[in-house]
C-alpha cells in the first residue's frame, strides 16, 4: 500500500486527536496507579504534532514518522515520553512509503526491541508493551478485516493489564496495589492502534 503525504497527514492527525481527547481518561489511568500525568504528558506531545503535522507529513513515510517520534522525546516527557519517542523513531528507521503488511509488521517488530530495551522492560509487565506486543502478533498475520482485528486484539490486550502486576515503571513501586487497574500506557497504546485502524477502515 502507497502511504502519501495526505494519508501520512491524515493518519497523525487521527492519532494526535484521538489521544488529545482521550487524556483526561488517560490522566484518571494513571492517578490509581502512578502520579496522574500521563494524559497531560501525551496532550502536550500529540498537540505539538498536531501543531506541526503538514510539516511533519510533507516528509517521506520514515523521516516524517521519526519526525513524530523526536516531537515525542521533546514535548510528553515522563517515562512514556522516551518509549513513545523510540517506538515512531524506530518505526521511521525502515519503513518507504510503499509499503507491504509484512514490512510494517517487521519495522513494527524492531520498535517493541527498541522500546524494550529502552525501558529495561519485558512483555508481561504492565505496560504498553502488554498491548503492542499483541498488536504484532496480528500484523503478522494475513487475512481480511485487518482494522477489526488490531482494533479487538488492542482492546482486549488493553482489558488484560487490568489484573496484572506492575513490575516496571512508576505503578511496579505500588506492588499489589497496582493490582485492579488498567496501566495508563497500555490504554494510551490501544488508542494509538485504534486511531490507525480507523484509518485503515476510511472512517477517520
Ligand atoms: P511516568 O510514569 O514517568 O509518570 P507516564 O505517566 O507518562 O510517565 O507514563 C506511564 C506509562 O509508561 C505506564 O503506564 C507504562 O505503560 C509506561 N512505562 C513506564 N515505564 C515503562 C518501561 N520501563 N517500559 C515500558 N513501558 C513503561
Ligand atoms: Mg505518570
Amino acid at each position: 500500500m502507497m502511504i502519501d503525504r495526505e494519508a501520512r497527514k491524515l493518519l497523525f492527525e487521527t492519532v494526535a486527536r484521538r489521544v488529545i481527547e482521550s487524556a483526561e481518561e488517560l490522566t484518571d489511568l494513571d492517578r490509581a496507579i502512578g502520579d496522574g500525568d500521563h494524559g497531560a504528558n501525551m496532550r502536550r506531545g500529540f498537540e505539538a504534532v498536531l501543531a506541526s503535522v503538514d510539516e511533519l507529513s510533507a516528509k517521506n513515510l520514515g523521516e516524517s514518522l521519526k519526525g513524530v517520534g523526536t516531537t515525542l522525546v521533546m514535548k510528553v516527557g515522563g517515562a512514556s515520553g522516551p518509549l513513545y519517542g523510540t517506538l515512531f523513531m524506530s518505526l521511521g528507521k525502515s519503513l518507504a512509503d510503499d509499503v507491504t503488511q509484512e514490512q510494517i509488521a517487521e519495522a513494527f517488530a524492531a520498535a517493541i526491541e527498541a522500546v524494550k530495551a529502552r525501558g529495561k522492560s519485558d512483555v508481561g509487565q504492565k505496560t504498553m508493551l502488554d498491548v503492542l506486543f499483541p498488536v504484532l502478533g496480528v500484523l503478522r498475520e494475513s487475512g481480511a478485516g485487518l482494522p477489526l482485528r488490531l482494533k479487538a486484539t488492542a482492546r482486549e490486550a488493553a482489558e488484560r493489564t487490568v489484573p496484572m502486576r506492575a513490575i516496571r515503571g512508576r505503578a511496579s513501586f505500588l506492588g499489589d496495589r497496582s493490582i485492579g487497574h488498567m496501566d495508563p500506557g497500555a490504554r494510551s497504546s490501544e488508542l494509538i492502534v485504534d486511531a490507525v485502524a480507523d484509518v485503515m477502515e476510511g472512517f477517520a
